[in-house]
C-alpha cells in the first residue's frame, strides 16, 4: 500500500439547497475533527471538496465550470485531491470522472463518513466512486459545523419516497431515512449550548418525520422544551403530511415560528396529478385556509411551476387564480424546464420557451403585486426581530428577520448579529421592512 503525506488544509465549495448546506456543515465537521483546517482559497487546499446539486440541468454546467478551474492547481500541488459529492455525484458517478479525469473521487450523499479518509489516502488506496445508497447511514452522533453563531441548520430526514414526475432528488437523495428524535435533540441541544437561538429543521418532506407512533408534530412539542432555544422553523413540509395536529402544535407552541413554506406547484388539479403531487388544488387551499385560521399572523410561501408539460391556458390561470386566494407573503416561481433522468422530460405536450416564460412573466407580476400589498400591511405591527447581519447596502443598517421570515432593516445602533429587538415597522424599503425600536 502507497503512503502519502497528511493532507491538513481542505477548500469546501457548496452549491444548491439548504439541506447541502447542512451537509458541507457535516462534512467540514468530520474533516475538522479529523485534524484538517479549512482555507479560503482552492490554491492553498490539499483537499477541494465540491458539493453539487442536481435539480437543474444548468447547475451541472455551473459545477463543471467551477471543478475546471481546479485542473491546474494539481500540476503545483500534486497531492492535492479534488472530490466531487452530493446530488450531482449521485446522479452521474463514474461519468463525472469521464469528462473531468482531474477528479479524484467521487461520493454520494451517503458516503461523506469516507471523507476524512481522503486527507491520508495514497493513489488507489480508495475506490475512485462511492455512491452506493446505505439506508442505514444517518451520520448518527455527528454535529454538523454551524455557518451561522446563532442560527443552526439540523437535518432530520433525508431521502424522499415521494416520485413528483419533475424532480430527480428521489434518484439523488435515495429513500427516505429519518434520523431519530434523540440524537436530532442532542443536535440541537448542542448547538443551542454553542450559542444558537435559532434551529431550522431540515427535509426534503420534514412534516414526514416519524419515529414509531411520533410523528413531526411530537418532534417540534419536544425540541421545544429545550432552554435557551427561541425559535424554531422548517422547511420543506409536503401539504399531504400537514395533518391537523400538526397545525395545532403550530399555533401552541410559541418557539415555532409563524411562516410556512408550503410548495404547491401549480393551482390546477390536472397538473397536479401530472406532477404526481398526490393533492387536489381545493385541498391545498383549504389547508392555507386552515393555517390561516389557527395563524392569523401566519406567513405563507410558496413554489409554482409555469408551463409544465401539456399545460393548458385556462389550467395556467387556475394557478394565477390560485395564487389570488391564497395570497402567498412570497413566492419562487419558475418556468418549467426539463430535467433528464426525470419522467416529467419525456411527457408528450412539451410547451415552447416563449409560453413557458410569458407564463412565468404573468405569475412574476401578480406575485409581485401580492407580495407587496402583504408587506404594506404589517406597517404599524410590533415584532421581534432577530438581528442577522449589516446590511449589504448600508453598513449603517442591520438586516434582522421576524418570526414570519420577514426581512425588516433597522439603524445599526439597535444591537448586534445575533441579538433579539422589539421594532414598530414604519415602512417599507424594496422587499423589505424597515423597524425602529420600542421604547
Ligand atoms: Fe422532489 Fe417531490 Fe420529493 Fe419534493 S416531494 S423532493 S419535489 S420528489
Amino acid at each position: 500500500m502507497s503512503s502519502a503525506p497528511l493532507r491538513s488544509r481542505y477548500h469546501l465549495v457548496t452549491f444548491g439547497c439548504q439541506m447541502n448546506e447542512y451537509d458541507s456543515g457535516l462534512v467540514a465537521g468530520m474533516l475538522e475533527g479529523a485534524g484538517a483546517r479549512p482555507v479560503e482559497a482552492p490554491g492553498e487546499a490539499d483537499l477541494i471538496v465540491v458539493n453539487t446539486c442536481s435539480v437543474r440541468a444548468k447547475a451541472d454546467k455551473t459545477v463543471f465550470r467551477t471543478i475546471s478551474n481546479y485542473a491546474c492547481l494539481k500540476k503545483r500541488n500534486p497531492l492535492l485531491r479534488i472530490a466531487v459529492i452530493g446530488c450531482m455525484a449521485q446522479a452521474h458517478g463514474q461519468a463525472i470522472r469521464d469528462r473531468a479525469p482531474y477528479v479524484d473521487f467521487v461520493l454520494g450523499p451517503d458516503g461523506y463518513s469516507k471523507l476524512p479518509l481522503l486527507l491520508t489516502a495514497g493513489a488507489d488506496e480508495l475506490p475512485a466512486v462511492m455512491t452506493a445508497f446505505d439506508p442505514g447511514e444517518n451520520y448518527r452522533g455527528l454535529d454538523a459545523k454551524p455557518a451561522s453563531p446563532f442560527s443552526a441548520m439540523v437535518a432530520i430526514q433525508r431521502g424522499c419516497n415521494h416520485r413528483c414526475s419533475y424532480c430527480i432528488v428521489p434518484a439523488t437523495r435515495g429513500p427516505e431515512k429519518y434520523r431519530d428524535a434523540a440524537d436530532v435533540t442532542r443536535e440541537c441541544r448542542n448547538a443551542v449550548a454553542r450559542g444558537a437561538s435559532e434551529i431550522l429543521l431540515l427535509g426534503q418532506t420534514v412534516n414526514g418525520w416519524r419515529e414509531g407512533d411520533a410523528r413531526f408534530a411530537d418532534l417540534l412539542s419536544e425540541l421545544c422544551r429545550i432552554d435557551g432555544l427561541r425559535r424554531i422553523r422548517f422547511t420543506s413540509p409536503h401539504p399531504i403530511h400537514f395533518t391537523d395536529r400538526l397545525v395545532e402544535t403550530m399555533a401552541r407552541e410559541e418557539k415555532v415560528c409563524r411562516h410556512v413554506h408550503l410548495p404547491m406547484q401549480s393551482g390546477n388539479t390536472r397538473i397536479l396529478r401530472e406532477m404526481r403531487r398526490v393533492y387536489t388544488r381545493e385541498r391545498y387551499l383549504e389547508l392555507v385556509e386552515k393555517l390561516r385560521a389557527a395563524m392569523p399572523d401566519v406567513a405563507i410561501t410558496t413554489d409554482l411551476i409555469a408551463g409544465f408539460p401539456s399545460e393548458t391556458e385556462e389550467e395556467f390561470a387556475d394557478t394565477l387564480s390560485a395564487m389570488e386566494t391564497a395570497r402567498f407573503d412570497g413566492a419562487f416561481l419558475f418556468a418549467y424546464s426539463e430535467r433528464p433522468g426525470t419522467d416529467a422530460a419525456t411527457m408528450p405536450g412539451a410547451l415552447p420557451e416563449e409560453v413557458r416564460q410569458e407564463r412565468l412573466r404573468r405569475m412574476i407580476d401578480l406575485q409581485n403585486a401580492i407580495t407587496e400589498e402583504r408587506t404594506r400591511a404589517q406597517v404599524g405591527r410590533v415584532e421581534e426581530i432577530l438581528l442577522e447581519r449589516p446590511s449589504r447596502r448600508d453598513p449603517e443598517t442591520l438586516l434582522g428577520k421576524t418570526g414570519s421570515f420577514r426581512k425588516v432593516l433597522v439603524p445599526a445602533e439597535l444591537g448586534a448579529p445575533g441579538d433579539y429587538v422589539r421594532v414598530r415597522l414604519t415602512g417599507v424599503s424594496g422587499w423589505s421592512l424597515l423597524g425602529e425600536a420600542v421604547r
